[in-house]
């Protein structure tokens, strides 16, 4: 079968299909998993594609055109983890070159660009980005990469995709890169209004097993994909095949997982919202969002991330919330089967400058949950119990 015979598919069939021709040797229906590092070749130089591992990978291939299928884009390069994905676009930037970052960014992004990249010359400016327009102003005559994440982390602000596309690229040479992270694929496909790079963290959603660390990047600029590619090889920061092949299997149910963590967050999300404990919730699912036009718009669902806060909480009522549940673990990432919950204030923005924290709204009563696809009934019932322990602890 032709690499582009899905181009008309649904994503559910690309989910399934993208990237996973059957072998031509076996027929193997699954793409086996392959580990070798290198390739034979038929005279010097004449090869069937591959070279070595890190310069390409049959399984890491497959991968990469699934995701690149699945986001509307014509290539897809897969990384170690999404945080080499991040330094490896970054260094699209180049010495004595500027970033404008969205001021609520990831953390750990947050400290490439402000810790990593600027020690190689290149400065980055975080900026609120709730109105499009506060983009204009910050671009310099030497800004190259405009980084956004919609929504963030863990406050779920949004960012206006297609309005910051459309002012990054009133600039030349100015590329935009957004974290797609959180939505997936699935619901947010940022090339279609107007990105030039999506980025991953594949460990999150795309695996959805919390089995595996990896990223990927993908674009339908060929000459940002050959630049990229070149990257990837240089500086080597490639997946294991066999990660890959772990992310790949994932991939293929990612629709059906998204759905559920969706309509487990609705039920989520209404349950607090009715509860006499909670005072805030965050969920741009709900009406009450603020930027609740703007998810319906460029969002096609609202995900599986809330963020909420207990009625007069210290940080011992939040700690007894989160020690007293039963079913979710008290823990960092996001994205998996399995719900979370985490006090961003003490573990993920715990590198976060207190000022900037106040800030962004990351107090001490903001509990964020990371919704899995158990059952809702008991997703709920496990945070009502938790909740009126935690009410009790003043
Ligand atoms: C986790 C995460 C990253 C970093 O990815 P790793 O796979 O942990 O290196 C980047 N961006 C967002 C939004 C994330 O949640």
């Amino acid at each position: 079968m032709p690499a582009d015979s899905h181009a008309s598919h649904a994503f559910a069939t690309l989910a399934v299909h993208a990237g996973q021709e059957p072998d031509p040797v076996t027929g193997a229906v699954i793409p086996p998993l392959s580990l070798s590092t290198t390739f034979a070749q038929s005279a010097a130089g004449v090869h069937k594609g591959f070279e070595y591992s890190r310069s390409g990978n049959p399984t890491r291939q497959n991968f990469e055109k699934a995701v690149a299928a699945l986001e509307g884009a014509k290539h897809g390069l897969a990384f170690a983890s999404g945080s080499v994905t991040t330094a490896t676009v970054a260094s699209l930037a180049g010495s004595g070159s500027h970033i404008v970052s969205v001021n609520d960014v990831y953390g750990g992004t947050f400290r490439y660009f402000t810790k990593v990249a600027s020690t190689y010359g290149v400065e980055t400016s975080f900026v609120d980005l709730k109105d499009p327009e506060s983009l204009r102003a910050a671009i310099r005559p030497n800004t190259k990469l405009v980084w956004i994440e919609t929504p963030t982390n863990p406050t779920l602000r949004l960012v206006d995709i297609r309005a910051i596309a459309d002012i990054a690229h009133s600039f030349p040479g100015v590329l935009l890169v957004v974290d797609n992270t959180f939505m997936s694929s699935y619901f947010q496909r940022p090339l279609e209004l107007g990105a030039d790079i999506v980025v991953h963290s594949v460990t999150k959603y795309l695996n959805g097993h919390s089995d595996v660390v990896m990223g990927i990047a993908v674009t339908s600029d060929d000459a940002v994909y050959e630049r990229l590619k070149f990257l990837q090889n240089s500086i080597g920061g490639v997946p294991s095949p066999f990660d890959c092949f772990l992310a790949n299997r994932g991939l293929k149910t990612l629709h059906l997982r998204m759905k559920r963590h969706e309509e487990n967050a609705i039920a989520v999300a209404h349950f607090l919202e009715s509860s006499p404990h909670v005072e805030e919730v965050i969920y741009p699912g709900l009406p009450s969002h603020p930027q609740h036009q703007l998810a319906k718009r460029q969002q096609h669902g609202f995900g599986g991330m809330l963020s909420f806060r207990i009625k007069n909480a210290s940080l011992a009522t939040s700690n007894a919330f989160l020690s007293n549940l039963r079913l979710f673990a008290l823990a960092e990432s996001l994205g998996g089967i399995e719900s979370l919950a985490e006090l961003p204030v003490i573990m993920t923005h715990a590198s976060v400058a207190p000022e900037l924290r106040a800030q962004l709204g990351i107090t001490d009563s903001l509990i964020r949950l990371s919704v899995g696809i158990e059952d809702s009934k008991d997703i709920i019932a496990d945070i009502e119990q938790a909740l009126k322990k935690a009410s009790l602890v003043a």
